[in-house]
């Protein structure tokens, strides 16, 4: 088995790694590391919960310490990260593999006063982690010059571009020096971020790391089909039943978590709700609470939840499936972490059936009914040949989701049907982003990848899963909302609507 000494890494940097207590590289950081020490552009399939953020910072670190340079420091690393929580984390890992370097780093982002953010950047840093809106802010007012970055890292490029971020890429990417190594991460790959790494990596080393296969098996996962109206009995049952010490809870828009927060308070449970309209001092408070134990129960919208990296979540409760298959993967990964194991609950009620193909599909397993609770309810089961909820194929995202509600909503009453079945395993893809079959066996999706070379400009011959992260986002957006994908408000609305009249 490999370990961290098979890099000749720093001595520096093993000792910070031992620290931490890892003692294997995970998969995408055996795959990563070796390439980007060679100083190649890295485009990664992964994400947060695979370690790839030690995969990027630890060969960063090593080439910077080596290659210190002399005089007044400038920022030689630029990682751009969505949100504001994934880049403070980003930066306590940096901190945390570097902390016998001489090297330093600083986090930036918006809602927050730039004073600090400014007063730290006038003494030289030589690692930048930003949010797009602050960075471009702080280079427009001539606080940060990029203009010597040899490493720049896009992280989570997936969420970048689901939240409208594009534009600032783009001028990022312009004010950049034409040297440089880069990384792309992302979760998922559809055409839209294989054509932005396209534009920008040069002879780029593909890797590719199933995440559901390094965090889902740890996980106890469970099923339950009930009337939207019933959730929040089952879930305020749920939580006085079972020792939930820590749990985050998921709804799919901020309305919704804060309206469950409200409930769950009425039944006598603490919680709180971090979302996009939450005041950053809000979220972090909320994020400080919940890591510290005062605040047992979160109430999170997806974006909102990237990046929480937060040890002990015995509990993830699906209250609301997810419209996307790989937020469910993304979700449950919050529980599980470093080496222990967790219990997800998924509330499935009968408009959201055909979400609930979609991710077995993607996970490629059933998950496990569980039809003893009081509340079950059989008409929630998805049909027997039902479409996924939402298909990835660029302008039929919002059909997807559409048809997949009229699939469950439709034969209402069908009782009896036992639950998912094992034919929606692998079965045909429907232009969708995972190959079918693929996610069944080892660890990595499909074979052979490590020396897999992504050129810029090749990505469209059907190298890469394909569609399109458009359609059905309804009211999650968290971002700059200055180029979101169209179509989307209007899937909102009306499932908004159908939501009112159940
Ligand atoms: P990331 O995907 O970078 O957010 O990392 C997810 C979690 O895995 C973080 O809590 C890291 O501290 C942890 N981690 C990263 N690499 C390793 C490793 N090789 N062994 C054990 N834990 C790790």
């Amino acid at each position: 088995m490999t370990d961290f000494s098979t890099f000749s890494l720093d001595e520096k940097l093993l000792q910070a790694i031992s620290e931490q207590g890892y003692e294997t590289p995970t998969p995408v950081q055996q795959q990563a590391i070796p390439p980007l020490l060679k100083g190649r552009d890295v485009l990664g399939v992964a994400q947060t919960g695979t370690g790839k953020t030690a995969a990027f910072a630890l060969p960063i670190l090593q080439i910077m310490s080596r290659d210190r340079v002399q005089g007044r420091r400038v920022i030689r690393a630029l990682v751009l990260s969505p949100t504001r929580e994934l880049a403070a984390q980003i930066d306590e890992r940096f901190a945390a593999y570097g902390t016998h370097l001489d090297l330093r780093h600083r986090v930036i982002f918006g809602g927050v006063s730039q004073h600090p953010q400014v007063t730290a950047l006038r003494r030289g840093i030589d690692i930048l982690v930003a949010t797009p809106g602050r960075l471009l802010d702080l280079i427009n007012q001539g606080h940060i010059d990029i203009s010597k970055v040899e490493f720049f890292v896009l992280d989570e490029a997936d969420r970048m571009l689901d939240m409208g971020f594009i534009h600032d890429i783009k001028r990022v990417l312009r004010l950049l020096p034409e040297k440089r190594q880069n990384l792309l991460f992302s979760a998922t790959m559809p055409k839209s971020i294989a054509d932005l790494a396209g534009s920008f990596l040069k002879d780029a080393v593909m890797i590719d790391v199933s995440p559901e296969e390094i965090m889902v098996g740890r996980i106890e996962q469970k099923i339950m089909f009930i009337r939207k109206a019933d959730k929040r009995r089952l879930l305020v049952q749920l939580i006085e039943e079972e020792q939930v010490e820590r749990a985050l809870i998921f709804t799919r828009t901020k309305h919704g978590a804060n309206r469950l927060v409200k409930q769950l308070g009425q039944s006598g449970i603490d919680a709180v709700a971090i979302h996009g309209n939450k005041s950053q001092g809000a979220r972090t408070k909320a994020l400080a609470g919940f890591k510290n134990g005062s605040i047992p129960i979160l109430v999170a919208t997806d974006l909102a939840s990237r990046g929480i990296d937060v040890e002990g979540i015995t509990h993830v409760f699906n209250y609301d499936l997810p419209n996307e298959p790989e937020s469910y993967v993304h979700r449950i990964g919050r529980t599980a972490r470093a080496g222990k194991s967790g219990v997800a609950y998924a509330f499935c009620d009968d408009t959201e059936s055909g979400y609930l193909v979609g991710i077995q599909k993607l996970i490629g397993q059933s998950i496990p009914v569980d039809e003893e609770h009081p509340y079950h309810f059989s008409s929630a089961i998805p049909k027997p040949g039902q479409k996924p909820g939402k298909i990835k194929d660029g302008k039929g995202g919002g059909q997807g989701a559409r048809r997949g509600h009229h699939a469950g909503r439709g034969k209402g009453g069908n009782s009896g049907q036992g639950g998912p079945r094992r034919q929606y395993r692998g079965g045909g893809q429907q232009g969708g982003q995972y190959r079918a079959g693929d996610q069944q066996g080892g660890q990595y999706r499909g074979g052979g990848q490590q020396g897999g070379q992504y050129r810029g400009g090749d990505q469209q011959g059907g190298q890469y899963r394909g569609g399109d992260q458009q359609g059905g986002r309804g009211e999650q957006g968290e971002g700059r909302g200055d180029s979101r994908p169209h179509g989307n408000s209007s899937t909102g609305k009306s499932r908004r609507r159908r939501h009112r009249r159940n």
